[in-house]
């Protein structure tokens, strides 16, 4: 969900070949566990394609964009560049991703789409225990957890295409259909003081969370259990 958050990129300068190794096995792991249930969910044939299965497509996709900004919002909003382990894995990249928008646009496939893939891998290997082909709220449950994941891992590589200054045609296209974060919607969060339109797999899900003051909302009830007012490092990184 990071727009960079390999524990050692935000630290270094460079991207070591350890992490490049971690980042690729979950790379193969996330394809590998989403082909076997992809083949499972085709293997129950077109009439699986009922109301709860769109249902449940629909809810994956527009959660994955909700958990998108959730976990914007927290590393936008609290913990510092200097907590242990956090701070440097996601504190950092995200804001520093306000100061350098374009640095995301600079990784490859392996280095954008790693970190989500190792996060969303454990999620997809619990679904494993679900059987789909025994209907109903299975495979709806199954149908949820992988569209989840997918709009999970599709959020760095969309949020990196939101950056490109001459995305190729076909990319504007996706863009342009909605599936994807739009760059012109995402600019929004670029404009300081960077505290709404969190959500950034498709955007879909900011007009209602920001309409309803959901973040807002949200640090105003942490603010009260715990006396830390909200962005306390603003400016402090960018
Ligand atoms: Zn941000
Ligand atoms: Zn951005």
């Amino acid at each position: 969900m990071s727009p960079d958050s390999s524990p050692t990129r935000a630290s270094l300068a460079e991207y070591t070949t350890t992490a490049r190794l971690i980042d690729t096995a979950g790379v193969l792991g996330f394809f590998g566990a989403c082909g076997f249930h992809l083949w499972r969910l085709a293997s129950l044939g077109p009439d699986a394609l009922d109301f709860v299965t769109l249902a449940a497509l629909l809810a994956g996709y527009l959660a994955a964009d909700v958990f998108s900004g959730l976990v914007h919002w927290f590393f936008d909003t609290w913990l510092s560049a200097t907590t242990p382990i956090l701070g440097s894995m996601f504190v950092r990249p995200f804001r520093e991703h306000h100061v350098d928008e374009l640095a995301i646009t600079r990784h490859d496939f392996v280095e954008t789409n790693g970190s989500n893939c190792l996060g969303s891998l454990p999620l997809l290997l619990m679904a494993l225990a679900l059987d789909p082909a025994s209907g109903g709220l299975a495979e709806g449950a199954v149908v949820f957890i992988v569209v989840l994941c997918l709009g999970i891992f599709a959020t760095n590589q969309f949020h990196s295409w939101a950056h490109l200054t001459e995305p190729p045609a076909w990319i504007r296209l996706v863009q342009r259909s909605g599936l994807a974060l739009r760059p012109e919607h995402h600019a929004v969060h670029h404009r300081a003081p960077h505290v709404g339109h969190y959500c950034i797999t498709t955007g879909w899900m900011n007009a209602p969370l920001d309409g309803i003051g959901f973040f807002r909302g949200l640090e105003r009830a942490i603010t009260a259990a715990t006396g830390v007012p909200p962005r306390l490092e603003d400016g402090a990184i960018g």
